[in-house]
């Protein structure tokens, strides 16, 4: 495994479209491994290929500490209600902000195995599904319509 570059704001990459994972190949399998250290080593609960500069749609995603959810081709088929939290963002250090999110989400996609998973998400993991997959289509969470609020870091 190895530890990848996380791209930063600014870096044209975060606001493209990324490409749908067509086969499960090698590759594919090292970049989740990859994501999955890189987002440990950088204390975060989710990361999208785009933040390590690949444009493909592709997420890891780990609230609850050893549970790591890799997603291939995922995407939001239902969601219900709203939540107000935190969010912030591997590739925009120190700019936390307030965003209204749905409280629960369902997503669908496929497993490292290739099998056809759903999965229903509240609280932070649906916020986490939510970020990430934005990330697969260009958008940050600082954006309008996501943000409600920044929050000033105290110093
Ligand atoms: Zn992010």
């Amino acid at each position: 495994m190895a530890l990848l570059n996380i791209v930063k704001e600014g870096d044209p990459t975060l606001r493209k479209i990324s490409r749908p994972v067509t086969e499960i190949t090698p590759r594919i399998l090292t970049l989740l491994d990859d994501m999955t250290e890189t987002m440990r080593h950088a204390d975060g609960c989710g990361l999208a290929a785009p933040q390590v500069g690949i444009l493909r749609r592709v997420v890891v995603i780990e609230v609850e500490p050893g549970k790591v959810f890799e997603m291939i081709n995922p995407k939001i088929v239902a969601f219900a209600g709203h939540q107000e939290g935190v969010e912030g963002c591997l590739s925009i250090p120190g700019k936390a902000g307030i965003t209204n999110r749905p409280a629960a989400v369902t997503v669908r996609y496929t497993d490292r195995e290739g099998k056809l998973m759903e999965l229903r998400g509240t609280e932070l993991l649906a916020r986490a599904i939510c970020h990430e997959t934005d990330h697969l289509d260009g958008k940050l969470f600082i954006d309008e319509g996501i943000q409600i609020r920044p929050i000033k870091e105290e110093d």
